[in-house]
């Protein structure tokens, strides 16, 4: 499974210290003790936010700290609040004390809230302890200090476009030209080679939905299907992308059809679900590639597929069409899967 994750910085607030005041009145000099409670330190909460996919965004802040309470007031006055701060996470987030692994929270429904930790109490004020014995206290009680912790975040990313394509047709130079974070992949027992994932960002678009995860399917060789090579554990993988994209080599000894049809023919054989998702079709390598090449390669049919996207991983040429091309594609699938509910 691939997991990505993220170390944070929390921080609740401290409460307001209780306050020592006394009555001043015109008429009456001698007024009673009036110091009010400090406010509560505002809470650290987490909240599953089921717009968000990856936990992308922690990558550019991660201390969240909730406010501090106020101090007491004279007239019994109790100090304002603190503010808290709510992390929105993706739904499927595991929150876990960072030193110890415990874990903190499980987000896994939508809307689902978490108070991670409490804000210190606010102190009492000095009229919180007057007693008949001592009518005017002098004394308050400080506020509670808030805590702080570092937390690690945990989601299991599931990677929506799946990439499919020979060793070498330049998945893993695709991945990374393309993704804006490389999230770590947790550990294959049977296997030094991992697949590769990456978080597609739509840079220009302003929604932080705007992400999407695309993941390598390594070694898509023949007989994938029968488990030889290291095809069948990325495979069940693959079954939950919505889009493929086929990545073809034309560098390679066999034709590019040749391998389009050979990687779809072993993509059917593990699981014929397979050959009803969402197409893309790429022809890498078009930096090394003539004018003319491109022309006769981009008018290579593919069982009347089109377009096809002569790109290359290494210039970065088609790449930017290529990632709307692959949101647009997801976007209509996801909108597909919906009315099919
Ligand atoms: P993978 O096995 O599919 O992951 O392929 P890699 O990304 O490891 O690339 C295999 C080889 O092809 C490497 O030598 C890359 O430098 C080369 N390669 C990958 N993408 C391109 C490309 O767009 N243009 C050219 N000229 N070479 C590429
Ligand atoms: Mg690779």
């Amino acid at each position: 499974m691939f997991i990505d994750t993220v170390v944070i910085y929390i921080a609740s607030g401290n409460g307001g210290d209780g306050r020592v005041s006394f009555r001043r009145e015109k008429f009456a000099p001698k007024g009673g003790p009036d110091g009010g409670n400090g406010g509560k330190g505002g809470d650290v909460i987490v909240v599953a936010d089921p717009h968000m996919s990856t936990l992308l965004d922690f990558r550019y802040r991660q201390h969240y700290r909730a406010g501090h309470g106020q101090a007491g007031g004279t007239s019994n006055w109790t100090g304002k609040q603190g503010n808290d701060v709510v992390i929105r996470v993706p739904c499927g987030t595991l929150v876990r004390d960072a030193e110890t692994g415990e874990v903190l929270a499980d987000l896994t429904v939508a809307g689902q809230e978490v108070t991670l930790m409490r804000g210190g109490k606010g102190g009492r004020g000095n009229a919180a302890f007057a007693t008949a014995i001592n009518q005017a206290p002098r004394y308050a009680e400080p506020g509670q200090q808030g805590q702080e912790r570092k937390v690690k975040l945990e989601l299991k990313l599931i990677a929506d476009v799946g990439l499919v394509g020979f060793p070498n047709a330049g998945k893993s130079t695709l991945i990374a030209a393309l993704s804006a974070a490389r999230p770590k992949i947790a550990d294959y027992p049977f296997t030094t080679l991992v697949p590769n994932l990456g978080v597609v960002s739509l840079s220009d678009d302003p929604s932080r939905n705007a992400h999407f995860c695309i993941a390598d399917i390594p070694g898509i060789i023949e007989g994938a299907h029968e488990g030889r090579g290291l095809g069948l554990q990325f495979l069940r993988h693959i079954e939950r992308t919505q889009v493929l994209v086929f990545l073809l080599d034309p560098l390679a000894e066999i034709s590019v059809q040749e391998q389009f049809s050979l990687l779809r023919r072993e993509l059917t054989l593990y699981n014929s679900a397979l050959d009803t998702k969402e197409r893309i079709i790429c022809i890498n390598k078009a930096d090394v590639l003539t004018n003319k090449e491109r022309r006769v390669f981009s008018n290579v049919q593919f069982d009347g597929e089109k377009p096809v996207y002569i790109i290359s991983g290494v210039s970065g040429e088609r790449l930017d069409e290529l990632k709307y091309a692959m949101w647009n594609t997801l976007a209509a699938s996801r909108a597909m899967a919906c009315a099919q509910l």
